[in-house]
């Protein structure tokens, strides 16, 4: 019989902390984990989840005028926020039953409060005196919005409010260019909302690749998204029923609600890792070696809090990889390549692999597949919007190292290039592949023609 209360003690029960305690007590563990909020964690409660719920419900406006070139009439649309957000709101309920449920099969024990480290093996629930111990404790807690540290930052909101808002704001100024902000700002668009958006950088969605980011950044323009880039904020003051946000350069934009997306920090403040001798990194995230340790050997850390890649699929492998590493006798390193990623936008983008810039970094040469064209619904509904694909190759291996989509259904052509990618597809075997006709991704076996930069232009001839 152990020494310790429990075999595992997680802290944290998002994805990857409910994963990692369903598979230990399967294992014949003894388990127990907190949740200080609700247990599904960020992606079930106020991430993925409900925010794509929330991208379907935006785009059902453009796709109704869509279909009325396609013969449909409708009279009297309406749409009303408080509906939708009731039905968000169940659909959350019923998956934290769910998540509820399978710790509880699992037979693992459940704390609904706050947790904090007593050192190595020790665990502290904040509704309750007597400390818990556990051979091994997972640090699962995740990462909050960081917020911009400017006057007047109490008027802002964060994504978690979003999910919240008992009416639709006439206007919206989002702070942040990130993913989460450009998909929060086209939610709001679609919806009928007037939005501004403010970004810091030069363009939309930093790391991305830059055709996705320009075409992108000129489809929002074009809906009618008013986005500012190299815009830095100085404050934030009420301004009548709304706010003005004030810009460094003397500007100011007014809306009624603003949101920053200005990134997220891992939650470990006040958690008690420094004094049981976890090192923490720059942004406060456990540093953690290749199977997800920390410096102290009976403490490991899975998902957000560790500032690897913040994903849902990551967070959850993570938490798979520490129990195979910790329980299993299999020590599991991560691998962190060819992680397909969407943009929840209208375009929507999907991506997976190196980017043309980092492949240009990376390789001695490198060739690049490009295709920009008209959907072929586009041509009946008249809506402006192009599909941008592009694939990027090793000349010297024609191994394929990226393909980047902007358009309808980017992310479901992305997660399916992925798999090929990971299993080392060359250019060649995706000519090889037959074409599925007509469709957006049979684009992707069927270009042919390298692109070329445009020659530079020269001296005076350049005006002609
Ligand atoms: P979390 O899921 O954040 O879980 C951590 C849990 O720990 C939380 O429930 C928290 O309440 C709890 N906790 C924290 N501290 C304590 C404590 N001291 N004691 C007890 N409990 C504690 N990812 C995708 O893959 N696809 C997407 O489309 C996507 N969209 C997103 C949209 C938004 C708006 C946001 C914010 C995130 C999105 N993400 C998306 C990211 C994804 O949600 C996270 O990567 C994922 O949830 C990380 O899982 P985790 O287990 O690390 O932490």
């Amino acid at each position: 019989m152990s020494e310790y209360d429990y075999d595992l003690f997680v802290i944290g029960a998002g994805s990857g902390g409910v994963r990692a305690a369903r598979l230990a007590a399967a294992l014949g563990k003894r388990v127990g984990i907190a949740e200080e909020y609700r247990i599904g964690g960020t992606c079930v409660i106020r991430g993925c989840v409900p925010k794509k719920l929330l991208v379907y419900a935006s785009r059902y406006g453009g796709e109704i005028e869509d279909a009325r070139k396609f013969g449909w009439d409708y009279e009297d649309l309406q749409f009303d926020w408080p509906t939708l957000i009731h039905n968000v709101h169940r659909e959350v309920d019923r998956l934290n039953g769910a998540y509820t449920r399978t710790l509880e099969n699992a037979g693992v024990d459940r704390f609904l409060t706050r947790a904090t480290v007593d050192g190595p093996h020790g665990v502290r629930l904040a509704d309750r005196e007597a400390p818990i111990s556990a051979d091994y404790i997972l640090i699962a807690t995740g990462g909050s919005p960081s917020m911009p540290d400017v006057p007047g930052k109490e008027h802002l909101i964060s994504s978690n409010e979003c999910f919240q808002l008992e009416a639709l704001p006439d206007s919206i100024v989002v702070i942040g260019a990130g993913y989460i902000g450009m998909e929060f700002a086209s939610i709001f668009a679609g919806l009928g909302v007037a939005v501004t958006v403010l970004h810091r950088g030069e363009q939309v969605l930093r790391g991305f690749d830059m055709d996705l980011r320009d075409g992108l950044a000129e489809a929002m323009r074009d809906r009618g998204v008013d986005l500012h880039m190299n815009a830095d904020i100085a404050a934030v003051e009420k301004d009548g029923g709304g706010y003005r946000v004030a810009l460094k350069d003397g500007s100011s934009v007014c809306a009624s609600l603003v949101m920053a997306a200005t990134g997220r920090a891992p939650n470990t403040k006040g958690l008690g890792l420094e004094d049981a001798g976890v090192e923490l990194g720059r942004n406060g995230n456990v540093v953690v070696d290749e199977y997800s340790k920390s410096s102290v050997d009976s403490i490991y850390a899975a998902g957000d809090v560790s500032d690897r890649v913040a994903l849902t699929p990551v967070a959850i492998r993570e938490g798979t990889a520490f129990v195979e590493t910790v329980f299993e006798g299999r020590p599991t390193v991560m691998d962190y390549t060819f992680i397909p990623t969407a943009v929840f936008t209208e375009p929507e983008i999907g991506t997976v692999g190196l980017t043309e810039e980092e492949a240009r970094k990376k390789y001695r040469e490198v060739d690049i597949y490009k295709s920009s064209f008209r959907p072929m619904r586009a041509t009946i509904s008249g809506r402006d919007e192009t599909v941008l694909i592009k694939i990027v190759v090793d000349a010297a291996t024609e191994k394929v190292l990226g393909v980047h989509l902007l358009g309808p259904d980017a992310a479901e052509i992305a997660q399916m290039a992925a798999i090929s990618l990971k299993l080392g597809v060359t250019k060649p075997q995706l000519d090889s592949t037959m074409a599925l006709h007509p469709s957006i991704a049979e684009e992707l076996v069927t270009m042919r023609q390298k692109w070329t930069p445009p020659e530079p232009i020269k001296g005076s001839d350049a005006a002609a």
